[in-house]
């Protein structure tokens, strides 16, 4: 296999159009796309035969608009491209009309009560900055999604809508310093994918990881991930076999899967792809998953997305590259040889570093999830607290900004080996810091709070509108200051800025309980959970900041709100109805035939002929049996939680409601299952353990 011959083969791309479109139609469709002008029908009709007529010879016979609403997976609906002729036969027709807009029944998805059920109509409109590609013998069609009202129901338009705005204002800053070569500011974003693989046949046992994705029960392991030997290890023949079919299957798709290795946790792994533009990576993103899944199914493989499938070793997250880069190719957070001197960079790092502290709510809000609760604030890396690393060197830079010193930069060191055959090489002048959720890693920003189940499209549009509404304020201060006082302006703005904003640096251990203590003093948030951070989302403040940028209305700020509460409760809901499905249906009935077998051995061994000895059967008997009394109580008390949230009124209040009382409960049952599981005879307890799920592929 070739790479470059099959990388893209599934994509309707630049090449494939420049190939097939006549030169016109080319042209015009390139305008649209990089002026984001709308398309003519005329237009639309030839993109549409050629994209068939490609789409056929792939082996195609359906279409489908293919969209993001807020269920966080994507939709599709396909229609075969056939149409009946004279005769009993068919044709195979697409038309400009059908590849730009589509009409699903919008009834079914999530609206968060924007839409009566009795206007059930949306559209879908083909967004041409994605290209169509094909799966499964359709050609899907990257659509945005939107009610007959015209309110926005996807992940897509409203990033697109914070790309077009970042756009605009950073071309303001870059007018400002002089830079007239740039007609385009485009957002980056390099998404690393954390996942898990357990077997199909282990997998297919446990209701908990059918239903919910992740394990609702299970006693540790005998050994975890403490003896550090997954991350970066030799990687096992069968997952490798996955892994090369992942690669494979991504590159057809265009997608730049560059990175693969084992992450901490024991059958944890790790994807990486090379960077691309927020909209097509959000997408590449969203199609690697659902290859992640497809792939592994064929090896006889699950691969689980789940934020945190297993209790005790790492969960899995998403590290969100963000950069910002000019259609010249510059890289905006590229801090060059001097950043003292580079006062560009300054302002754009600057007017960062006041976005995030300005909107630590919205940051963690972007990433707040059922699953994703269960790293954030608990016991797992990243904290639920907002703070950014920026490395010494750069923060020797500001230091020297903020209190006008002198900066020297320092050398960087050389590392000498001390072994002729090696050579000796130069040390970064800065270490990493692992832990911190919003780190400047060299030339990029890398958010590491989103969970790995998230589209990362909300996270991507809630940067880009913040960032945008900082650069929007900076470039209104910088217009007014005449040339020649550009320099000492900009730097007096960076050094307000920073002042102003410093405390959300932090370039120590954000694990640590002192850091906790800190954040607090500093004033910065920590919302621990989704339902603690998600009422903040419609606050005066932003609602101003989504309206004054066109991002959301009002409107469709309350009903995302009310979209994720919902869905939060429900999650919680759905693992409570498998909790006690499992623990009535087969746990308890477990114990009880094991306690059985005990009693009865007990009996056996009483009528020998031996004098006072005391049976380790009766104590197990005893101690099981006093379990399982408790295990009845934590039954009835999650029973009783669930049924008590018909009593709370208000999504908000629900939610709450779902984390104090259902999930508490439901932390409770576990734990006296656990403790069962962990004395009883194996052929006895109906679940594979954590061991097998662990260490079985
Ligand atoms: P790590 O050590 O965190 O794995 P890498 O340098 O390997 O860091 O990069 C991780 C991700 O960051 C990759 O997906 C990469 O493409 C992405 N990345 C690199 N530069 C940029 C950029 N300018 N904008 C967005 N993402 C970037
Ligand atoms: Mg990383």
């Amino acid at each position: 296999m070739k790479v470059p011959e099959i990388f893209g083969s599934l994509v309707f791309n630049d090449a494939a159009m420049k190939e097939r479109l006549p030169k016109g139609t080319y042209k015009a469709l390139k305008k649209t796309i990089e002026e984001g002008k709308p398309l003519d029908l005329n237009i639309a009709n030839v993109v549409a035969h050629a994209m068939k007529e490609w789409a056929l010879e792939h082996g195609a016979t359906h279409y489908t608009h293919w969209f993001q609403p807020m269920t966080g997976i994507t939709a599709e609906k396909h229609d075969s491209f056939i149409s009946p002729t004279e005769g009993g036969g068919v044709i195979m027709e697409f038309s400009g009309k059908e590849l730009i807009k589509g009409e699903p029944d919008a009834s079914s998805f999530p609206s968060g009560g924007i839409r009566a059920m009795f206007e059930a109509r949306g559209y879908t409109a083909w967004d041409p900055t994605s290209y169509a590609f094909i799966k499964d013998g359709s050609l899907c069609i990257p659509t945005a999604f939107c009610s007959y009202t015209g309110e926005i129901l996807d992940k897509k338009t409203p990033l697109l809508r914070s790309m077009q705005v970042i756009n605009v204002q950073a071309l303001r800053i870059l007018r400002i310093f002089g830079d007239t070569a740039t007609t385009r500011v485009e957002t980056t974003v390099g998404p690393e994918q954390e996942y898990f693989l357990v077997d199909k046949e282990v997998f297919k046992q446990r209701k908990d990881l059918i239903y919910c994705g992740r394990t609702l029960f299970g006693a540790r392991p005998p050994k975890g991930q403490e003896l550090d030997d997954h991350y970066f290890g030799t990687i096992k023949p069968r997952v490798s076999a996955y892994m090369k079919e992942l690669d494979e299957a991504l590159w057809k798709y265009g997608i730049y899967a560059k990175t693969k290795h084992n992450e901490v946790a024991p059958a944890q792994h790790e994807l990486a792809p090379i960077f691309d533009s927020s909209n097509i990576a959000t997408d590449h993103n969203q199609l690697t998953m659902a290859t992640m899944k497809d792939i592994a199914n064929k090896h006889g493989l699950v691969c689980l997305l789940h934020e945190k499938p297993f209790a005790g070793v790492n969960g899995s997250g998403k590290h969100n590259n963000w950069s910002m880069s000019t259609n010249t190719g510059r890289n905006l957070l590229d801090p060059s040889k001097n950043p003292r001197e580079n006062i560009q960079f300054l302002v754009f790092l600057a007017a960062v570093i006041r976005a995030v502290d300005e909107h630590q709510d919205l940051l963690r809000i972007s990433v707040a999830s059922a699953g994703n609760d269960h790293r954030l604030g608990a016991n797992e890396a990243p904290p639920a607290i907002i703070s950014m690393y920026l490395g010494d060197d750069l923060s020797d830079v500001l230091h020297s900004v903020m209190y006008n010193e002198a900066y020297t930069k320092k050398d960087a060191p050389i590392m000498e080996t001390n072994a002729d055959v090696l050579p000796n090489f130069v040390k970064d002048t800065s270490d990493r810091n692992r832990t911190s959720p919003f780190a400047f890693t060299g030339n990029k920003f890398e958010f590491r709070m989103v969970g790995s189940a998230e589209n990362i499209a909300c996270t991507n549009t809630i940067i880009n509108t913040i960032v945008a509404d900082v650069l929007s304020d900076f470039a209104d201060e910088l217009e007014r200051v005449a040339a020649e006082d550009l320099t000492a302006a900009a730097e007096d703005l960076v050094r307000r800025t920073l002042l102003a904003h410093k405390r959300i640096i932090f370039n120590g251990d954000n694990y640590s309980e002192e850091w906790a203590i800190e954040a607090e003093r500093r004033g910065l948030l920590n919302y621990r959970s989704l339902p603690e951070a998600l009422p903040h989302y419609t606050d005066e403040k932003n609602i101003r900041l989504f309206g004054k940028h066109g991002i959301y209305t009002a409107v469709e700020l309350r009903s995302r709100t009310e979209i994720i509460l919902e869905n939060y409760a429900k999650i919680i809901n759905i693992e409570a109805l498998t909790a006690l499905d499992m623990s009535k249906k087969d746990i308890v009935p477990a114990v009880t035939s094991y306690i059985k077998e005990l009693a009865e051995t007990a009996g056996a061994v009483a009528a020998l002929p031996i004098d006072n000895v005391s049976l380790p059967e009766v104590a197990l008997v005893k101690k099981l049996s006093d379990l399982l009394s408790c295990f009845f109580k934590k039954i009835e008390n999650l029973e009783k939680a669930v049924m008590g949230a018909k009593d709370v009124d208000g999504v908000a209040e629900t939610a709450m409601y779902y984390r104090d009382h259902v999930l508490a409960a439901m932390q409770e049952l576990r734990a006296v299952a656990d403790e069962m599981e962990s004395n009883m005879a194996a052929k006895y307890w109906p679940y594979p353990s954590y061991g097998t799920m662990l260490f079985s592929v």
